[in-house]
């Protein structure tokens, strides 16, 4: 019948579609990575809606509005001219200004902060409030740089970068490699240059000028928020879990901290050297001590929790039986051989705190053997809510208390989760939030795009 039709319709077009990226985007694998998991779940939507292929809806999400690519010139603490790679792609402002992080890391390109931006369109699209897509970053390490070398460098690329954004275009804020330092030094870059206080400019602030509370915590606990409704949904809960969370920063260790609360026994977090196993409990104040205030390496640890061990290796840390798998370090860091070795060892569920951690492979092998899988764009999306609260206490401002803030977290996490649920079930996938995820995110999109013309 009809539906068969539109559906032959709906893969050809999206198969086309897809082609035309691996064509334009050669060696962009992470990129590629990002739209094959997108597209694949759109065929019922478009065979569903094929004013959608008529409008070229696919097309043009796939091509970002804009990519700057730019000079960081910056003086080393020798004194040595060094020059890095700065980028910020501009993907979608169908729904509200472009919004997104800063990454800091040598493995950045243009694929990287491309798939990140490419992800944050419909991530940002499920949090329910205005903001478009988009990423930006550079290949600087930050890894045993001193505090001035990190505020030159810093103040050098927004030196370029202020020229594209603002608080009603672009909204930057971190990822990985900027924290609350690092915005502190952008900010005030950007505030010299502009020679006044656009407070919505940036998120991620500091609370004195002008930061959320709980944006810090958002993150993780906005993980572990959507984690915990997805087990109740299925009559399971933290309380008693063992529980596996990868990395050491700012939203691994608010997820620990969060599923703690919740009951559950953490035993484990890592960083790009390696991981520990800490049979009593991991303990998140000396994890916040050790990376996000001395900077130091994660195997410190052990000397101060005797009882503990230091595992080289990071990708190790998923042998680890747990009940509850919560991935918070980086891209693609569960593959399909990790994947099953959490299967075989038993683990319930998976929710994904870094953005795109898991093969599409590996995503696939958990949904096969029925693990409950929260995808980053739902199960990751509280810290970019949480920045785009920060922005409407800006522009009122005024700041909420960290309980308000937190409850409107809380709320909007719930709310993902039905929403994602619902657009699962309605497109036949019942009970798969990959699927249900990337619909509920791209309807909103596509709908604003239609609206605007072309
Ligand atoms: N980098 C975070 C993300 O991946 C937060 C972005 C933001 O707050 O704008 O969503």
């Amino acid at each position: 019948g009809g539906k068969a039709v539109n559906e032959v319709a709906a893969r050809t077009y999206i198969e086309e579609v897809y082609q035309t990226v691996l064509q334009r985007n050669s060696n962009q694998y992470e990129f590629q990575q990002a739209v094959k998991e997108i597209v694949e779940s759109l065929v019922p939507v478009f065979a569903k809606n094929p004013h959608y292929m008529k409008a070229g809806i696919l097309e043009r999400l796939v091509e970002p509005e804009r990519l700057v690519s730019f000079r960081v010139p910056w003086v080393d603490d020798q004194g040595n001219v060094r020059v890095n790679r700065g980028f910020r792609v501009q993907f979608n402002s169908a729904i509200g200004p472009y919004k997104g992080g800063l990454r800091f890391h040598p493995s950045v390109n243009e694929s990287i902060i491309k798939f990140l931006g490419f992800e944050q369109i419909f991530k940002n699209s499920l949090t329910g409030l205005p903001i478009g897509g988009g990423k930006g970053g550079s290949d600087f390490d930050p890894k045993g740089k001193s505090d001035g070398e990190v505020m030159r460098f810093t103040q050098s690329f927004m030196t370029e970068l202020c020229k594209y954004i603002g608080q009603d275009t672009d909204v930057p804020a971190g990822d990985i490699g900027v924290g609350a330092r690092e915005i502190g030094y952008m900010f005030g870059q950007y505030k010299r240059i502009r020679g006044g206080f656009e407070a919505g400019v940036l998120t991620g602030k500091g609370v004195v000028y002008g930061g959320s509370l709980a944006r810090p915590e958002a993150t993780g606990y906005g993980t572990v928020y959507f984690v915990h409704e997805m087990l109740q949904a299925k009559g399971l809960s933290f309380e008693g879990s063992t529980v596996v969370v990868s990395g050491s920063g700012n939203v691994a260790i608010y997820a620990m901290q969060k599923a703690q609360q919740f009951g559950a026994k953490v035993v484990a977090c890592s960083d790009s050297g390696g991981y520990i196993y800490d049979p009593n409990g991991i303990n998140v104040e000396t994890v916040r001590q050790l990376k996000e205030v001395e900077r130091k390496r994660i195997s410190e640890y052990t000397l101060l929790h005797p009882g503990s061990f230091y595992h080289e290796g990071c990708d190790k840390i998923w042998t680890i039986p747990c009940d509850i798998a919560l991935p918070c370090a980086t891209q693609n860091e569960i593959d399909i051989t990790s994947a099953k070795t959490l299967i075989a060892n038993g683990v319930k569920a998976i929710g994904e705190g870094a953005n795109m951690p898991t093969t599409l492979d590996a995503i696939d092998s958990f949904l096969q053997a029925g693990v409950l899988f929260g995808p980053a764009k739902a199960a990751n999306a509280g810290g970019v809510a949480v920045s785009a609260l920060e922005m409407s206490q800006n522009s009122m401002r005024q700041s909420w208390t960290f309980e308000e803030v937190d409850e409107k977290l809380h709320q909007i996490m719930k709310n993902i989760y039905q929403a994602s649920i619902q657009a699962a079930a309605e497109y036949d996938h019942a009970d798969n939030l990959v699927v249900g995820a990337n619909i509920a995110g791209f309807k909103k999109v596509a709908d604003a795009m239609i609206a605007q013309g072309i």
